[in-house]
């Protein structure tokens, strides 16, 4: 089964709006196993609308539009459709009360230019629209089916789940797709493909796409369900995992303060946080997670020199030889909040965010990740990039996920300047 989409609007030509629409709608089909051909975008323009429906209807099976069907007067999509599918409008009472009643329900009066929005195809099943006044269209032709949503993105989800989806599951000759997702930080797109693109390649029937965020990389593999019926995909997870397994945090959707907090949990401990370059990112997202009370204890946002000696006891000294992004500074501020708060884990990071303040030996980037335990003191040093938002999200990700191999034992100090040092 084959799908086009037509998004119709002229402010999607002007720039003035990303068509978010057409991305959910595909990967929603996609996900059930049916393949968008094209995406088209046009305007508000009766003439291009129906030359672009004559055109999706010699190739696909599936055609949805999106956008036009409001009361306006630049809403001109029904009328288009109906005219080329040679259909007619026909006045129905019962959508016009509902218009009516929607109105009411908030308090004012439909306005008369609504009553348009209850004039519908004579030949067309209406799709209810439960957030919104105009009903979606569906017209059937030669076997092919032509859903005419409404542009605004509420409106056209709540149709594509309460009834389309549905809909083109129940079609029979759809094959389940099935997703998995792995969710990895720490390693870069390039160097994953690297490390695995020979097992990628051993297993064509796998469709693997990477979602690259600035965090991390999401991993995306589907698979159809005949396919996956025919191999060993365990085997294949267990070889990726032995090269790559050691940077997957998950294989849900969840964030990594989320497993971070369950590990804490699962482990019954707990932590607090120093904070200098990151400026509080750390904790903003270790307190992202419900139920983090139980076990984040609190922390500092230690900005200056001075607020490291006083509150965490980083030495004078230690500041004198080394300045405050470096090694010895993030353990002594790992262990200082640690104490402070008296948890079983303190986190710390101390950095040159930029886009001033870098030097040859101290680059713009660097950031210094500490972590303390009863028995653990370490610190790992971190190189990222120019701009000073990214250095912080990048530092936050990189303390959480210091904290996450912590707590699975898996190995955090694989770079020269981590030392490890007892007390
Ligand atoms: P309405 O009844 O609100 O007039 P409509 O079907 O006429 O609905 P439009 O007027 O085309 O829809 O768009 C309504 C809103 O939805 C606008 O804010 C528009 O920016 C947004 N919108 C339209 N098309 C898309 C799209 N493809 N992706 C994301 N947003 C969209
Ligand atoms: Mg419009």
């Amino acid at each position: 089964m084959k799908a086009i989409l037509i998004s119709i609007g002229n402010e999607l030509l002007s720039g003035k709006t990303v068509n978010t629409n057409a991305t959910y709608i595909s990967s929603k089909l996609h996900e059930l196993g049916i393949e968008t051909l094209r995406v088209v975008t046009i305007g508000d323009d009766a003439a291009e609308i129906q030359q672009q429906l004559q055109l999706a209807l010699q190739q696909a099976d599936v055609i949805i539009t999106t956008g036009g069907l409001g009361p306006t007067h630049d809403d001109i999509t029904k009328k288009a459709i109906v005219e080329f599918l040679g259909s007619h409008l026909i006045f129905k009472e019962e959508i016009l009360h509902k218009i009516e009643e929607r109105f009411r329900r908030r308090g004012s009066q439909m306005p008369a230019i609504n009553r348009n929005q209850a004039m519908v195809p004579a030949d067309a099943e209406l799709i209810d629209n439960p957030v919104g006044t105009a009903p979606g269209l569906l017209f059937r032709r030669d076997g092919k089916m032509i859903f005419v949503l409404p542009g605004v993105p509420r409106e056209m989800k709540a149709m594509m789940e309460d009834f389309i989806l549905p809909l083109l599951k129940d079609q029979g000759k759809l094959e389940p797709i099935h997703v998995f997702q792995y969710r990895t930080t720490g390693i870069a797109e390039s160097r994953i493909y690297e490390i695995c693109h020979d097992l990628f390649e051993a297993h064509p029937q796998l469709e693997v796409a990477f979602l690259p965020r600035f965090i991390g990389v999401d991993i995306r593999i589907l698979v159809k369900d005949s396919a996956l019926q025919q191999m060993d995909y365990s085997r294949f997870e267990r070889e990726l995992y032995g090269r790559i397994g050691k940077y997957i945090y998950t294989t849900g959707t969840e964030e990594l303060e989320a497993v971070v907090g369950r590990l804490l949990k699962e482990k019954g401990w707990t932590i607090a946080v120093a904070e200098s370059c990151t400026g509080g990112l750390v904790q903003d997202r270790i307190t992202n997670v419900s139920g983090s009370s139980g076990y984040f204890m609190g922390g500092m946002v230690t900005y200056s020199n001075d607020s490291k000696v006083k509150f965490l006891g980083v030495k004078p000294e230690s500041l004198a030889a080394h300045g405050a992004v470096s090694e010895v500074v993030a353990r002594e501020m790992a262990r200082g909040i640690r104490e402070a708060m008296g948890t079983d884990i303190g986190v710390s990071t101390t950095g040159i965010a930029g886009p001033t303040g870098g030097t040859p030996e101290k680059p713009v980037g660097l950031i210094y990740i500490g972590l303390a335990t009863a028995d653990t003191v370490v610190a790992r040093r971190f190189v990222f990039v120019q701009d000073r938002r990214l250095n912080k999200e990048l530092g936050a990700q990189a303390a959480l996920e210091m904290v996450r191999r912590y707590l699975l034992g898996i190995p955090i100090d694989n770079d020269p300047s981590s030392k490890k040092e007892s007390g």
